[in-house]
């Protein structure tokens, strides 16, 4: 894939996971973080950062390591991908993550709609 899908992804991605961290995980303790990624040898191909529980840490940079290793030119969403290439158990917790923050963003947009609606 190309740098600038590259840098979306990782983008995306970090969003997801820090929303669901946020929300259900909010008794653990956090790890704040900033982090620059290479990408193919290109060096600060995207910069994120988070303030996650170290499960959500760990499952974070697996996805980053997923996304570095990923064969695709023409990337896939990972939830379409016909060669999925994450580990069953990794899979799974990263789709609850997903479905949470998806459905999540989604009200909020439907609230912000909502909302200017009535405003006028
Ligand atoms: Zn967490």
């Amino acid at each position: 894939m190309t740098n600038e899908k590259f840098a979306y992804e990782v983008t995306t991605v970090t969003k997801f996971i820090q929303i669901y961290c946020t929300d259900k995980h909010k008794q653990l303790p956090k790890i704040k973080q900033e982090k620059t990624l290479t990408y193919e040898g290109v060096p600060d191909v995207v910069s994120v950062s988070y303030e996650l529980c170290k499960d959500c840490e760990d499952m974070l940079n697996y996805s980053f390591a997923r996304l570095c290793a990923c064969p695709h030119v023409q990337k896939p969403r990972c939830h379409t991908c016909p060669h999925p290439c994450y580990e069953l158990p990794m899979w799974k917790r990263m789709a609850k993550m997903m479905k949470y923050s998806g459905m999540k963003l989604g009200l909020n947009k439907i609230k912000r709609l909502f909302l200017r609606d009535k405003d006028g």
